[in-house]
C-alpha cells in the first residue's frame, strides 16, 4: 500500500489549492478526484461580492464585505480564515498559475467589474490577464469591436451589445467564420488551433476589415490553451489594438486551461494524482487513513497520515441526497441541513434570499476539522475545505473560488 503525508480528496478549486499548498510545504501528497466546478468555471476568482444575500448588496471592497460578513454570519467558513491568510493563499495560488502560463490580475482590495457572455457585468476579485483589456474598454466605454463565430454556441456578440447598449453604446459586433473550421465549433478545438501562428494571422486578416475605429477588440475565450499570453500579444500586434477575451458559457476553456496548468505543475512538486478516481472506501485509525480509490480491478489502496476533504457539494458529489436527507459521501460525516425536505427550497425559485439547501454542508472547528454528531472533532488530522463547508452560498455571495482557495490554505496550515 502506498503511504503519503496527506491525501487530498477532490480536484476542484479547493482540492487543487490544498494539493499545491501541501506540496509546496514539502509534504508528500496524493490527490484523487474527477470533474468538478473548476472544469466548468469562468476562470474568474471571486472573493466576496454580495452580502447580505437577501439585500443583494454588492461590495466593491471584498475586505470591507468580509468585516460585515464575519459580524453577521459567525458560522460562515470565512470566519475561520484571516484576511492575511486569504491574501497569502491567493498570492501563492496565482503565482503557481503564472509560472504555468496562466497570468492573473486584479486590484488590491477591490473587486473589478468584468463582462460576461450574457452581457452582464460581474464583480470578481482576480481575473485572467486575457480579460483585462476588456475591463479597461468597459471602464472608458471605448469604441470596441466584439467578434463572435458562426457555429460557436456560448457567446453572442450581438446579445452582449444589446444588453449593454445604454451603458456602452460604442460596442460594434461582427460574426465571422473561424479560419479552417466549419459546422459546429468547440472552444477547446479552436483554442488548440491557435497555437499555430499561421492560424492567428488568418484570424486577424478576417477580423481586420471590421475593426475601423474600434480601440479594442474582444473575442470569445478561444485564444490558446497553454500559451494564451503569446497568442494574445500576437493578435494585438497583427490587429494594432489591445485584445481581450470573454469567457463563453460553461463549459468554457477557462476550466480546461486551469486543469492543464495543474496537470503540468503538480507532478513536478512530487504530487501523485489519481485522476478520475473517486474514494470508494475510507477508514480511519489513530495512525491515519486507509482509502480505496476507484473500484474493480483498477482500484488503488492508499494510506495517508492526514486527509483534506475537498469533495464539493452536490455538483462535485461530496454531498448526496435521498428523498429524506443529505449525507456526506466519503466518511458519512453529519451534514448541517434543513430539518426536513420541505424546507430545502423556498417557494420562489428566484427568491433573493436563496434556498436553505444551498447552505448545507459539514460543520468544523476553528481549524476546519469536521465535527461528529456530538460536536467533537471527527479525527484530529482530517480537515475540510471548499464548497462542502456549511453555512455559505458561494454562488449568491460570489465567493466560490476565493473561499475554496482560502479554506484550503487554512486546512493545510492547520495540518
Ligand atoms: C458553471 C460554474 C461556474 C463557476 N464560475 C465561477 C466564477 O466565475 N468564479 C468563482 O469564483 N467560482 C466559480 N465557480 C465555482 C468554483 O468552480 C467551485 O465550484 C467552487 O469554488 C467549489 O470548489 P470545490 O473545489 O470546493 O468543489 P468542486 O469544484 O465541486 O470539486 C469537488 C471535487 O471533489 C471530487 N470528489 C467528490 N467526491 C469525491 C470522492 N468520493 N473521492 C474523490 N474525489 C471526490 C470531485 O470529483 C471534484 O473534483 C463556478 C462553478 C461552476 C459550476
Amino acid at each position: 500500500m502506498k503511504t503519503y503525508d496527506v491525501m487530498v480528496i477532490g480536484s476542484g478549486f479547493a482540492g487543487m489549492a490544498a494539493t499545491l499548498f501541501a506540496a509546496e510545504r514539502g509534504l508528500s501528497v496524493a490527490q484523487t478526484g474527477a470533474t468538478g466546478g473548476i472544469d466548468f468555471s469562468t476562470g474568474f476568482i471571486d472573493l466576496l461580492a454580495v452580502h447580505p444575500i437577501a439585500e443583494q448588496k454588492v461590495w466593491e471592497d471584498p475586505f470591507a464585505a468580509l468585516v460585515a460578513l464575519r459580524r453577521d454570519l459567525p458560522d460562515h467558513p470565512y470566519c475561520r480564515v484571516s484576511d492575511d491568510e486569504i491574501c497569502r493563499a491567493l498570492e501563492q495560488f496565482t503565482t503557481f498559475l503564472g509560472r504555468h502560463g496562466l497570468c492573473y490580475r486584479g486590484r488590491t482590495g477591490k473587486n473589478t467589474l468584468t463582462l460576461t457572455a450574457a452581457g452582464t457585468m460581474k464583480p470578481t476579485y482576480l481575473l485572467p490577464c486575457t480579460a483585462w483589456n476588456g475591463v479597461k474598454a468597459w471602464e472608458t466605454k471605448a469604441p470596441t469591436l466584439l467578434v463572435d463565430f458562426s457555429g460557436l454556441k456560448g457567446l453572442s456578440a450581438r446579445q452582449i451589445a444589446e444588453v449593454r447598449k445604454d451603458s456602452w453604446p460604442n460596442l460594434k459586433v461582427a460574426r465571422i467564420k473561424f479560419p479552417g473550421m466549419g459546422g459546429e465549433l468547440y472552444p477547446e478545438h479552436m483554442a488548440w488551433s491557435m497555437a499555430d501562428p499561421a492560424r492567428r494571422a488568418e484570424l486577424a486578416q478576417t477580423v481586420a476589415p471590421f475593426v475601423a475605429d474600434a480601440e479594442y477588440v474582444g473575442f470569445p475565450a478561444i485564444l490558446g490553451m497553454t500559451d494564451t499570453t503569446a497568442v494574445l500579444s500576437h493578435l494585438e500586434e497583427l490587429l494594432g489594438r489591445p485584445v481581450f477575451e470573454i469567457p463563453t458559457l460553461p463549459p468554457s476553456i477557462a476550466g480546461p486551461r486551469l486543469r492543464a496548468a495543474f496537470d503540468r505543475g503538480l507532478p513536478a512538486l512530487g504530487v501523485r494524482t489519481y485522476t478520475q478516481k473517486l474514494i470508494t472506501k475510507a477508514a480511519c485509525s489513530e495512525e491515519g487513513f486507509s482509502f480505496t480509490a476507484g473500484s474493480g480491478s483498477t482500484s488503488v489502496e492508499i494510506f495517508a497520515k492526514s486527509a483534506i476533504l475537498a469533495s464539493g457539494r452536490f455538483f462535485g458529489k461530496g454531498l448526496k441526497a435521498n428523498r429524506h436527507r443529505i449525507f456526506e459521501a466519503v466518511f458519512d460525516l453529519p451534514v448541517s441541513q434543513p430539518e426536513n425536505r420541505a424546507l430545502w427550497h423556498r417557494p420562489e425559485f428566484f427568491d433573493p434570499q436563496g434556498h436553505e439547501v444551498n447552505q448545507a454542508g459539514i460543520e468544523t472547528d476553528e481549524n476546519l476539522r469536521p465535527l461528529d454528531a456530538q460536536g467533537r472533532v471527527f479525527h484530529p488530522r482530517l480537515h475540510a475545505a471548499g464548497a462542502i463547508l456549511a453555512h455559505q452560498d458561494w454562488m449568491r455571495m460570489k465567493c466560490g473560488a476565493g473561499l475554496a482557495i482560502a479554506t484550503a490554505y487554512k486546512a493545510v496550515a492547520s495540518l
